[in-house]
C-alpha cells in the first residue's frame, strides 16, 4: 500500500526524522491560510499524487508571495499531473501540501527495500540525490552504494557511518546521518514498510540534514497490525478494480493484456499468466479467488474482470482440493447468467468432484470451450481472442 508524502513526513516526524514544517490543504483557500499559518519567506507548493518525479512535471513549485501560493495552488489543484510514473494519462491532484522553503545544499539519496535473495534490509544509498535514482543506476552506477543490514543485529552505528561516508556526507553532518539512518531502520522494521526512499535528503549550509521527499509502500500482508496506516489510505490513488476486489477479498491485480484469468491459488495464478505467455498471449490481470470462493465471489470477479475494456476473453484454471470444481462451476454459470457474458470463455478443471462440475458446465447451454491441460486451456484462449 502507498501513501502520499505528507503522510509519509508525519510518520518520518513521529520516528524523529526532521523534516521541514507543512501542512496538507485540499482547496486554494486551505493552502493560502497554510501558508499563512506556516509564514515566510518562501513556500513550496507540491502536488500530492502515489507516484514520484512531480518535480520535473511541475508539481512541485517554489512560492515567495501569498499571491504565488494561492495561484500555484489553483492551477495545481485539478490538473493532471504526468510524470514517468503516472503513464501517460496522468494522475488527477486532488491534495496538495504546503511546505516551508528550505536552504537547498546537496542533495543526496537513500532508501531502504526488503531484499528477498539475501534476506535482508537493503540501505541504498547515492551521493546523486534529486533525480531518478534508475537513471542514476544507469548514467552512473558506480554512484551508488548499498549495504546489507541483518535485521536480528540492526543497523549499528559502525555500518550507518560507513554509509555516510561512503556517499561523501562531509564530516559535519556524518553523526546526524548515522542518527538519521538509525531512526529510518526503526520506522521501516515497525510500521512494516517494503519501501522507504527519501530523496532528497537535503544537507543545508550549515550541514543539517533533511528530509524533503518521503515515500512509503506498506507490506499489504501486514496492514491488519496497522490500523494507523491504513487510516491513510487514499482510493482515490488507487486503481478502481483493485479497490472493488479488495471489497470482495478477491487478490487482483490489473495487468496489460487482454486475457482475463480467473484461478484458485497465488501459485496457480502466477503459473496460468506464465502460460499465457508462453503461448503468445498477455494476460489482463492477475486474480486468485482462494480457497473459499462462493457462487457471489466468482460473480464479482467476473464483474470486475469485464469491467476491463481490454478483455477480449476469459481464462478459468481451478484446481479443485478443498474448493470442489461442482462449486466452482455453478458460480461460472450464475457468473455468466449475471453478467451475459460475450467473450470466449475457456475453463480447464482438475481434481475434486471434476466430473460433476465438467458435466455442469457441459449441460449449461452456455458457450463455454472445454480444455484438459493448462497448455490446452492456453492455447485454446489464445486462439479465441486473436
Ligand atoms: P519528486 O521526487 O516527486 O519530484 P520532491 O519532493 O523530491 O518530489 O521534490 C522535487 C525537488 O524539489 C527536490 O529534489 C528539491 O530540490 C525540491 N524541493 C522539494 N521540497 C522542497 C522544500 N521544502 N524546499 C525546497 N526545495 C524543495
Ligand atoms: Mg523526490
Amino acid at each position: 500500500m502507498k501513501i502520499h508524502e505528507y503522510q509519509g513526513k508525519d510518520i518520518l516526524r513521529q520516528f524523529g526524522v526532521p523534516v521541514p514544517r507543512g501542512i496538507p490543504a485540499f482547496t486554494v483557500q486551505e493552502a493560502v491560510e497554510a501558508a499563512q499559518k506556516l509564514g515566510g519567506p518562501v513556500w513550496v507548493v507540491k502536488a500530492q499524487i502515489h507516484a514520484g518525479g512531480r518535480g520535473k512535471g511541475g508539481g512541485v513549485q517554489l512560492a515567495k508571495t501569498i499571491d504565488e501560493v494561492r495561484r500555484l495552488a489553483g492551477s495545481m489543484l485539478g490538473m493532471q499531473l504526468k510524470t514517468h510514473q503516472t503513464g501517460p494519462e496522468g494522475q488527477k491532484v486532488r491534495r496538495l501540501y504546503i511546505e516551508e522553503g528550505a536552504d537547498i545544499g546537496k542533495e543526496y539519496y537513500l532508501s531502504i527495500v526488503t531484499d528477498r535473495a539475501t534476506q535482508k534490509l537493503a540501505f541504498i544509498a547515492s551521493s546523486e540525490g534529486g533525480m531518478d535514482i534508475e537513471e542514476v543506476k544507469r548514467a552512473k552506477p558506480e554512484m551508488i552504494i548499498t549495504e546489507f543490514v541483518d535485521p536480528l543485529a540492526g543497523l549499528g552505528p559502525e555500518q550507518a557511518l560507513k554509509i555516510a561516508v561512503g556517499i561523501g556526507l562531509p564530516a559535519p553532518a556524518q553523526a546526524q546521518a548515522v542518527d538519521i539512518m538509525r531512526r529510518l531502520y526503526q520506522c521501516y522494521m515497525d510500521t512494516d514498510a517494503s519501501l522507504l526512499e527519501i530523496n532528497p535528503l537535503n544537507c543545508d549550509g550549515q550541514n543539517r540534514l533533511t528530509a524533503l521527499d518521503a515515500k512509503f509502500n506498506f507490506d499489504a500482508n501486514a496492514l491488519w497490525r496497522h490500523p494507523e496506516i491504513v487510516a491513510y489510505r487514499d482510493f482515490e490513488e488507487e486503481d478502481p478494480a483493485e479497490v472493488l476486489a479488495s471489497k470482495f477479498d478477491l487478490a487482483y491485480i490489473s495487468m496489460d493484456g487482454n486475457i482475463g484469468c480467473l484461478v484458485n491459488g497465488a501459485g496457480l495464478a502466477m503459473a496460468t499468466m506464465d502460460t499465457i505467455k508462453l503461448f503468445g498471449g498477455a494476460p489482463a490481470n492477475f486474480l486468485d479467488v482462494g480457497g473459499g470462493a462462493t457462487a457471489e465471489k466468482v460473480t464479482e470477479a467476473f464483474k470486475i474482470m469485464l469491467g476491463n475494456p481490454k478483455v477480449k476473453g476469459i481464462l478459468v484454471n481451478i484446481f479443485g482440493g478443498i474448493m470442489r470444481c461442482d462449486t466452482i462451476a455453478t458460480g461460472v454459470i450464475s457468473a455468466c447468467k449475471a453478467v451475459n457474458l460475450s467473450v470466449p470463455l475457456v475453463v480447464r478443471m482438475k481434481g475434486t468432484n471434476e466430473e460433476p462440475g465438467k458435466k455442469l458446465l457441459a449441460e449449461s447451454g452456455l458457450p463455454i470451450i472445454a480444455a484438459d491441460t493448462m497448455a490446452d486451456a492456453a492455447q485454446r484462449i489464445v486462439a479465441a481472442v486473436r
